[in-house]
């Protein structure tokens, strides 16, 4: 039997992107419905790394709530390893200037958003796929199908795509399909139970032969960690030994000093995972008519870390806040688009841009090999605060990429490497 119904917007995936723009959009009056092809809580293959961005949007929505937040583990700094095992650390608890960030599940992040979203008085079909988008004058036709087989299609005026990284093709005749290998890191990641107690830092480890990926160690909690390595799966393909990525992530754990004594009699609880997360490319869509694009779906990880969860959220909310916008003010169709791509460029696409350049003088420095430029790097950080502390920033996320943009901040990097402060 084919059911159809009408909402103000029609929110695809409840991820991080979808939540927050549902929450928005329930907030402000909007008959929202979420449709996901997972129940929730579902488990997403992921660093669990929530960013100092990710909390201020928490904070900005009135989300940050101390008690719910308390249970999860607290980031107090960042160590950093190089593939010369040099070791940089930095405690970024008590600087005025730095957000708190934290480690938390995404079965139970995405969970909490989602949650949020329902009280705000958003709809949810779990267990439903989308399998079409048809997107027309007046509204968009969303054709889905439940885990039983029954397919429904429900009209809207906007759709809000947070279908993340991997849903191939669902704008009928529009261009949605997997970006270049260039433009995606590949990453696996596997949670550990009863590693070494240590303080609560986010640990990057970068070791010889497996760079420009890097491996990761986030502790979660209660003697437990998420571990993980990626790369941009351009340069994997290019490895001359072509192995995969789950025994390079193997290796990694295996012979990284630092991690070798955090694991030493840990226990690696459930399967090692691996996914994609797609970089933005400049003919990328960010908006078709009545459709917005958020989160993965547009792309809109930072291509330097791999972070995504905030730029994910901080979309989710533009999109919301752009339909809000257009529908009080009468409704003209390409509005929203033309809103939330102006939006999106000023708070989100240029920084982006910006970590593209610098993943690129990463991967492929002109002068020295990637290997003893982070040497250089991490030695530099030894001995000079300043220059760790800004390391660690990039890292967690709370550093603007468009840093590269000034001409101060190369000069004040240059003078740091040349070994002066
Ligand atoms: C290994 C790895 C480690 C990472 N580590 C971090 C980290 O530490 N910190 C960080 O900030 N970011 C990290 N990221 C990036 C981050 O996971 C993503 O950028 C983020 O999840 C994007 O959120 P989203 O809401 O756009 O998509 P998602 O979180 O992927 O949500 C998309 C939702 O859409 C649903 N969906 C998909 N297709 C359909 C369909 N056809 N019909 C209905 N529903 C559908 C899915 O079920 C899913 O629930 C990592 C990514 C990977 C792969």
């Amino acid at each position: 039997m084919i059911q159809q119904e009408h909402y103000d917007v029609c929110v695809i995936g409840a991820g991080p992107a979808g939540s927050t723009a549902a929450c928005e959009l329930a907030a402000r009056g909007l008959r929202t419905v979420l449709i996901d092809r997972a129940s929730f809580p579902r488990d997403k293959v992921c660093g669990d790394g929530i960013s100092p961005r990710a909390v201020r949007i928490l904070k900005e929505m009135g989300l940050h709530d101390e008690e719910v937040f308390s249970r999860f583990c607290r980031i107090e700094g960042v160590r950093i390893s190089s593939p010369g095992r040099r070791l940089m650390e930095v405690r970024l608890t008590g600087d005025p200037e730095v957000e708190e960030g934290y480690v938390i599940p995404r079965k139970v992040f995405d969970h909490f958003l989602l949650q949020a979203a329902l009280r705000r008085g958003a709809e949810i079909r779990e267990g439903c796929e989308v399998l079409e988008i048809e997107s027309a004058k007046r509204d968009a036709c969303i054709r889905a199908r439940t885990r039983q087989g029954r397919t429904f299609s429900l009209h809207a005026g906007y759709v809000v795509a947070a279908w993340g990284a991997h849903a191939g093709r669902l704008l009928r005749s529009r261009r949605t399909a997997p970006a270049a290998d260039r433009l995606s890191v590949v990453a696996v990641r596997a949670y550990f139970e009863g590693v070494e107690p240590g303080p609560p830092f986010m640990e990057i480890h970068f070791d010889p032969g497996l760079v420009p990926g890097y491996g990761w160690f986030f502790p979660t909690g209660r003697g437990s960690a998420n571990v993980g390595y990626g790369m941009r799966l351009d340069c994997l393909r290019a490895r001359r030994d072509r192995e995969p990525l789950r025994s390079l992530f193997r290796q990694l754990v295996e012979t990284n000093p630092f991690l070798t004594r955090s694991l030493r009699n840990a226990a690696q609880v459930g399967p090692l995972r691996g996914a994609r997360i797609p970089f933005r490319g400049v003919f990328r869509p960010l908006a078709r008519g009545r459709v917005l694009m958020v989160g993965d779906a547009a792309g809109l990880a930072d291509p330097l870390s791999g972070e995504g969860i905030a730029t994910a959220m901080r979309s989710g909310s533009l999109a919301a806040r752009s339909i809000v916008s257009a529908v009080g003010s009468g409704d003209p169709r390409s509005e929203a688009s033309r809103t939330y791509r102006s939006d999106c460029r000023s708070e989100i696409t240029r920084d982006l841009l910006c970590a593209r350049i610098l993943q690129s003088i990463l991967v492929r420095p002109a002068l020295v090999g990637p290997e003893r430029l982070l040497d250089l790097f991490v030695e530099k950080a030894q001995q000079n605060a300043r220059l760790a502390r800004a390391i660690a920033r990039l890292v967690i996320g709370d550093l603007p990429r468009t840093a590269v943009l000034r001409g101060a901040a190369w000069k004040k990097l240059f003078r740091a490497l040349r070994g002066r402060s």
